[in-house]
């Protein structure tokens, strides 16, 4: 039986947590492979060098890391695992309960910025305007690693959350923007978050110097 979907993956990582406190990464990759029902031939399976399950995991961690729910650097050493303690997972995980479109979600009391990047349909819409390359660096999934990046793109809401009101319209094509992992960690590495002209400076002048 292969991985589940990213989102399952992260809710169990945010869950195994909440019930054991801090581990270190071996023992999360060996309660996820169990919960999973993974066989010995499924975590055999490499992708590139390393085994895949453990890469998907590590993917879905770092997408964890960028919403803030887990810790960014682990205060307990390296190798560990740790939840930030400042989010609570439940408010994270709500975007099966979000109403479907029209995007209107002021409905929805307690949201998050994530909460908006994660809402489907609004990230079907920006990337059926946008397309799947990052807009701060032009990085793609596809054209990098094949086939296995196809349709792979954070989507980032560039909307501040404190200029949200109580009824908010999202509209994907303004308020959403397609960003790799890379960038949309670096976009919040501050807050507010870099804006795109930011991080495209960024790339930019980094780029030059080196
Ligand atoms: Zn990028
Ligand atoms: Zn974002």
């Amino acid at each position: 039986m292969p991985l589940p979907k990213r989102n399952v993956i992260k809710a169990a990582i945010v869950e195994i947590l909440q019930e054991q406190g801090t581990l270190p990464v071996p023992v999360v990759h060996e309660i996820l492979a169990e919960r999973f029902n993974l066989s010995a031939q499924d975590k055999a399976v490499l992708l590139t060098s390393q085994p895949q399950y453990k890469v998907e995991i590590r993917w879905a961690r770092q997408e964890l890391v960028v919403e803030g729910v887990l810790e960014r650097l682990p205060a307990s050493g390296r190798g560990y695992w740790q939840l930030s303690g400042k989010i609570n997972s439940a408010d994270l995980y709500a975007d099966e309960a979000l109403p479907d479109g029209p995007y209107k979600e002021g409905s929805v009391k307690k949201i998050t910025v994530n909460s908006y990047e994660r809402n489907k349909k609004a990230r079907a819409a920006c990337l059926a305007h946008f397309g799947y390359s990052c807009m701060a660096c032009g990085f793609n999934f596809e054209l990098s690693y094949g086939p296995l990046g196809k349709n792979q793109i954070h989507v980032h809401h560039i909307v501040q959350i404190s200029s949200i009101g109580n009824e908010y319209e999202l509209i994907p094509t303004e308020h959403l923007v397609p960003l790799c992992p890379n960038c949309h960690h670096m976009a919040h590495r501050r807050e507010p978050p870099f804006t795109l002209q930011e991080l495209r400076a960024m790339v930019k002048s980094a780029a030059k110097t080196v």
